[in-house]
């Protein structure tokens, strides 16, 4: 591995970063790598309020918040679980975040109008996966491959009424291999690729979503059984990872905010299905069949709707954060002109909004297009 080249980018990357905006980055070598300080994030980002508490490191505005805490591998924001690449540290008076988590992760996030050669979304690229032979996870009420489909289904109808092209790796209940799908995403362009799965544990619920590790950064799957590999290396998918990243968040706050669901966070990893493609690529897992209430629910039609309505309005934020422009006006101008311009990818979750929660839904057997 070339250890030194890769400190060079994350620099780079850093640098890049620094030259947008006044504050400067101190950075701290702290077991072999490049860190910086949370206050020093809360000063480049202009939180207001910064706090550490015992080993809760907070920052706060009234539009945005980020939480870490010293000794573990998470970072909220805006009450979006991520699971960062390296550890956050505790040194001295000071926590500590990785160069790399910050460019990876807390930019792209937080600023996703800067992220460098977005396109406008024309094309939405489902994947739902498995499929044929193959039916993935099952439980007594149906099998992965079908709730799959039949959610990227509903995220399909929504998003063609809402003027979007939309393609399907496989229209139906056909077997198509990982690098078929791959290759399907690549021959469109403006487009965005979403891989629809589900999980299956003992004792698991809640969702994940996946964008591809960047290069230098262990996959950090909690599942291992789609094909991913656990090393390093560069791919194809990750000229994009910073887009791949805000649509990872765009997904996963999206259904977050409509189903009550546990957050399992938002991950880097490197399966198989994400790191040749071309264009902005997640994949979700969306919930355990294999936990008794969440099967349950997630076997019901209601409930897939809703995933397929979070799915296309995913695709819109995602969309509309990557793409705003501030119309020639100076950074300051949009930083004092707070929403739409200054929002980040992932929304505050609101207190106020009773997500879905309709228990009396009875699973539906058959589902739509999925056999
Ligand atoms: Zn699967």
């Amino acid at each position: 591995m070339k250890a030194g080249k890769l400190v060079s980018c994350i620099t780079a990357a850093l640098i890049f970063v620094a030259n947008a905006r006044a504050a400067d980055w101190k950075v701290i070598r702290q077991q072999n790598r490049d860190y910086v300080s949370f206050a020093n994030v809360a000063e480049f980002y202009e939180f207001p309020h910064y706090s550490r508490v015992d080993r809760t490191v907070s920052l706060h505005s009234t539009q945005r918040g980020i939480r870490a805490q010293a000794g573990t591998s998470e970072l909220e924001i805006n009450g979006v679980r991520f699971f960062t690449d390296f550890p956050i540290l505790s040194s001295g008076n000071e926590d500590l975040i990785s160069a790399m988590d910050v460019s990876k992760i807390i930019e792209p996030i937080l600023r996703p109008n800067r992220i460098r050669d977005a396109h406008k979304v024309k094309t939405v690229v489902f994947d739902p996966g498995h499929g044929g032979d193959d039916q993935g996870a099952a439980n007594e009420w149906g099998t992965e491959k079908a709730f799959a489909l039949d959610v990227a289904l509903n995220a399909r109808e929504q998003l063609l009424r809402a003027g979007f092209n939309v393609e399907m790796t496989r229209p139906g209940d056909v077997a198509r291999s990982l690098d078929d799908r791959e290759n399907f995403a690549n021959s469109f362009t403006d487009a965005v690729f979403i891989s629809i799965h589900f999980n299956t544990s003992n004792g698991g619920a809640g969702i994940e979503t996946y964008a591809l590790a960047p290069a230098g950064v262990t996959s950090n799957a909690a599942s291992e059984d789609h094909n991913s590999i656990s090393d390093v290396q560069r791919c194809i998918g990750n000229a994009q990872d910073e887009q791949n990243i805000a649509l990872a968040a765009a997904v996963h706050a999206a259904i977050l905010a409509r189903l009550s669901v546990f957050d399992r966070a938002v991950h880097h990893a490197r399966f198989h299905v994400l790191r040749n493609i071309k264009i902005p690529a997640v994949l979700l897992e969306g919930g355990f069949l294999s936990n008794p209430d969440e099967g349950r629910r997630i076997a019901t039609a209601q409930y897939r709707r809703q995933m397929g309505l979070a799915l296309a309005q995913a695709v819109q934020n995602y969309d509309a954060a990557v793409n705003f422009r501030s119309s020639g006006a100076t950074l300051a101008v949009a930083t004092n002109n707070l929403p739409p311009h200054n929002r980040s990818i992932t929304e505050p979750l609101r207190d106020d909004v009773t997500p879905e929660l309709n228990h009396a839904d009875k699973p539906s057997i058959s589902i739509n297009g999925g056999e």
